[in-house]
């Protein structure tokens, strides 16, 4: 099993300690190669992003332990980009012009009535009563402007990688217990995955909520489908505590090797390659 992360949230966003203690915990399991990946700043508030004036010292934080953990592993810088608006997004000239070794793109907002942003990742309650208000209670709306927004990010570009290009799934299954089941539903990803297939871009196995809730993103069942249409995957734990960097790895790799899928990537020497999964 390959051991490499590039998603993490250490406390320069809402990961819950220092970037150190990623590395040290990445370090102790083995890793050849781990990346820090803040939230990007966005062009408003949160309390789970890292603020632009933040950004120095968190290129420059890393860049310490990039030298000091050298001999060990090789350690890498990115972010996680939100796709946001046209202005705002990882082709973006301010991301574009940051010394970042990697991007990753994720859409956590979608906007609704009156073009304001609900964020579809967060707690069920939240999810559901801004569906309510800004997209009149219809899920499949929600849902299709969650794919639409994730296809602009992919047309776009300047990002290495999707983050948990399904994440929506966690939310909407609280509303309706079968959607995923649904055919408007399933031919929606399946176009979407066609989309990023075509455009060559990388995606990653998101394992952050398999310990919880037993699912990764992209769920299981598409694993088959993006094996057959050669999207190049990775397995990352998008984690937020030291101790979770290497959560649901060897069970990622055991699904993708039961799909078909042979190999995964990986950064070695700054630059992406291809590992086959059975080494
Ligand atoms: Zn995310
Ligand atoms: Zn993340």
């Amino acid at each position: 099993m390959d051991l490499c992360n590039y998603h993490t949230h250490c406390d320069f966003c809402d990961g819950k300690a220092p970037a150190e203690e990623f590395v040290k915990a990445a370090v102790a399991a083995g890793f050849h190669s781990y990346g820090i990946s803040s939230h990007a700043p966005l062009p408003f508030r949160t309390n789970w992003t890292l603020e632009r004036e933040r950004v120095p010292a968190y290129l420059a934080e890393v860049e310490r332990l990039k030298r000091k953990y050298a001999p060990v592993m090789e350690l890498y810088v990115g972010m996680e980009i939100d796709y946001v608006t046209e202005e705002w997004n990882p082709s973006s000239a301010y991301f574009r012009e940051l010394p970042l070794d990697y991007c990753v793109g994720a859409v956590h907002f979608v906007a609704g009535a009156g073009g304001e942003f609900m964020d579809i990742d967060g707690p069920a309650d939240i999810f559901q009563a801004n569906m309510r208000r800004l997209f009149d209670g219809d899920l499949r709306r929600l849902v299709e402007a969650y794919f639409d927004a994730s296809e602009r990010m992919v047309e776009a570009g300047g990002f290495d990688f999707i983050a948990h290009p399904d994440k929506i799934a966690m939310n909407a299954l609280t509303v309706d217990a079968e959607v995923t089941e649904r055919e408007w539903y399933e031919n929606r990803v399946r176009a979407y995955f066609a989309l990023v297939a075509d455009r060559g871009v990388m995606m990653e196995v998101n394992t952050k909520v398999y310990r919880q809730r037993g699912m990764m993103f992209p769920d299981r069942r598409y694993f088959k489908w993006l094996g057959e249409m050669g999207v190049p995957l990775l397995v990352n734990a998008d984690t937020h505590v030291p101790e979770y960097v290497n959560d649901g790895r060897a069970k990622a790799f055991e699904w993708l090797s039961e799909a078909g899928v042979r190999s995964t990537m990986r950064l070695r020497k700054g630059k992406w390659e291809e590992v086959a999964i059975n080494d």
